[in-house]
Order: C-alpha cells, then structure tokens, then sequence
C-alpha cells in the first residue's frame, strides 16, 4: 500500500524540487560525454551523500520505475570493458543500458556535473556548491531528525 505523505514530508519534497530546479536553470547548458563513470564509484572515488529527503525524493523515482532498483532486477549495468580498476562499485540505480533508472529523482550530487571531462558554460563555484548543500542540509533537517547527515547513496538505498 502507498504510504501517506505527512505535510511537513512534502513541504520537504517540494522545497526540494525547487531547489533541484533552481540548480538544473543555474547549469544549464552544461553538457557530459555520458560515460557513466560517476556512476561507477570505484572509478571516481567518490559515491553521492544523501540526506533523507533526497533519498525520499529518489525513492519516488524508484516506485515510479518499478519499485526495484535494476541491479535488484538483474537489469543493471555491467562493468565496462575499458575500465580497469577491479571493483568498478556501479550504482545499483545504473540500468544496463548505461542510464539512470531515476534521473530525474537523482540526488544533488549527481547533479553537479563534477566530471572533469564535464563542460559548463558557468561552472558552479565551491563557494556555490557549499550554499546549495547547506540548503539542501536544512530542508533534511525539518524533513527529518538528523535527516541532514549525509549516508553513502548505496548504504541509504533500500535493498531488493
Ligand atoms: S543515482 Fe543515477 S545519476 Fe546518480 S550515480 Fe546512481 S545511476 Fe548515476
């Protein structure tokens, strides 16, 4: 059965959504060559932190594909053969066709464009990412208790 949003859970949501949106107009224009290797965080070295209201936001995303992610479904990516770091740590939110099975729930830090290889006409600033995640850290504090500390996208993920 879906569980019932309470309202302090979508004013968290939606502030959220605003804040995803004001980010999206502030890159826009930028573009990747779609490698998919910051989905693969063996490789970068870096996996996203997710406060809990960007985990709730991207379990939207989840329910609307499925409700599993794809590596639960057996539909995830495989490593890729160029790659030669032993365990490549792909998303289990990375489908086998090499694209995201909730993009457009994704958590902030999937959204930064941090790739070197990553062009932007006006890249954001540390000082403007700093700003964007303390917001993000004060929308998951009134979201949750403690929701503001950060977990490993993939210790966050519900399993199965
Ligand atoms: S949530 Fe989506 S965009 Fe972010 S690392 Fe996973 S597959 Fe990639």
């Amino acid at each position: 059965m879906k569980r019932r949003e309470e309202p302090h859970e979508r004013e968290a949501l939606a502030a959220l959504a605003v804040l995803y949106a004001e980010l999206g107009e502030r890159l826009a224009g930028s573009t990747c060559p779609a490698s998919t290797e910051c989905c693969r965080f063996g490789v970068t070295g870096r996996e996203p932190y997710v406060t809990s209201v960007e985990l709730a936001y991207l379990e939207r995303g989840i329910a609307r594909s499925g409700g599993k992610t794809p590596q639960a479904t057996g539909k995830g990516a495989r490593p890729l053969p160029v790659v030669t770091v032993k365990d490549e740590r792909i998303c289990p939110l990375l489908r086998a066709d090499n694209r995201c099975a909730a993009y457009d729930f994704r958590p902030f830090g999937c959204r930064t464009f941090f790739c070197e290889r990553a062009e932007s006409p006006r890249p954001l600033g540390q000082q403007e990412i700093n700003a964007f995640v303390r917001r993000v850290k004060d929308i998951a504090a009134r979201h949750r208790p403690g929701g503001d500390q950060g977990r490993p996208l993939t210790r966050a993920l519900p399993t199965g």
